[in-house]
């Protein structure tokens, strides 16, 4: 007989009161570590001590986040230990662990601070390298934990920007419809539905809707319901499509203009919908009632006829057949 098989997490939790009560939620899940080294930044770890419970941890790592040469001081104090990791923070303290943990084989499980893209449940970690972003292949964590009023009292525009990473699997999966019918690129059809079906509840919001405990569950769900996906695929294909492209090369040859990644594949999904797709899923009614259209005109210094220009790097940075090829 032959599976496909994927590893899934112990542990999915979103709901109040999760910080202080890790130590409790992980038993019940049959995660007995000796140690557990909690690993985030400096001001998180300020603002949320005394929720953590600072007795709960052997050890606690301070990190800025981000950067791939900080992961070397990371192995070296955990390496020798019979450890769970676990990574309390942004994007940018996930990524560090989740390649920390993947390099020594170590167990760790995610605790955002904000959702502002996918990497609470990804395969994929992005470091940035001599100030270049690089993507990183990574194990998926064992399990994510995500407190709601953490999440309510993070920035906006990062609650916003991980709305739009997740809608913009929307783009992405038209993209690899689109090579599998023009160049025959297989299709995985349940990380295709995965991908989809993660991102379309978001659409049901509005602007009142924003941090509401409703669509936090929705997009914590969608992040991880589409970061499965991935997973089952082995590729990004359901969630980086040409819009991911457009912000990856904003990243690598604009860096001074660069943003939030999930702002700008946002912007660039509108705009592809709009231009060349003739928008099937209301993207773009969508992302003005939830607010993101102001944000996209106030944080993004590109005109739509620059958008054309972004095109051509954008096919540089990967090898990935998308509507900028068929153009
Ligand atoms: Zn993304």
């Amino acid at each position: 007989m032959f599976y496909n098989l994927v590893k899934t997490p112990v542990i999915v939790k979103t709901g109040k009161h999760i910080l202080g009560n890790m130590d409790r939620l992980l038993s019940e899940a049959h995660l007995v570590f000796p140690k557990k080294i909690l690993i985030t930044q400096e001001n998180l770890y300020e603002a949320y001590k005394e929720e953590l419970g600072t007795d709960t941890f052997y050890k606690v790592i301070l990190v800025e986040g981000g950067q791939l040469s900080e992961t070397n001081a990371i192995i070296d104090e955990c390496k020798s230990e019979d450890v769970l990791m676990i990574a309390f923070g942004g994007g940018s303290v996930l990524d560090i662990v989740k390649y920390s943990a993947s390099k020594m084989d170590k167990p760790y499980i995610t605790v955002p601070s904000a959702l502002s893209n996918d990497a609470i449940y990804s395969c994929v970690a992005r470091l940035t390298e001599n100030r270049k972003k690089i993507s990183l292949g990574v194990q998926p964590p064992i399990g994510i934990l995500v407190d709601i009023d953490v999440i309510k009292k993070s920035p906006r525009v990062l609650f916003m920007a991980g709305v739009a990473d997740l809608v913009s699997n929307l783009s992405a999966i038209q993209d690899w419809l689109l090579a599998h019918n023009e160049i025959g690129e297989p299709i995985n059809e349940l990380a295709f539905m995965l991908a989809k079906e993660s991102a379309l509840p978001m659409l049901r919001y509005s602007e009142d809707d924003v941090f509401s405990d409703n669509m936090i569950l929705d997009l914590v769900n969608g992040l991880v319901t589409s970061g499965l996906g991935m997973i089952i695929s082995g590729n990004t294909r359901g969630t980086s499509g040409a819009e991911h492209l457009i912000s990856h090369a904003i990243d690598e040859y604009f860096p001074n203009k660069s943003t939030i990644h999930g702002i700008q594949v946002g912007w660039a999904q509108t705009l592809i919908a709009k231009k060349y797709h003739n928008d099937p899923y209301k993207v773009n009614e969508f992302y003005k009632n939830v607010g993101l259209m102001k944000i996209f005109n106030e944080m993004i210094p590109w005109s739509e006829e620059e958008f054309e220009n972004l095109i051509p790097y954008a096919k540089k940075i990967r090898n990935r057949y998308t509507i900028f090829d068929h153009l």
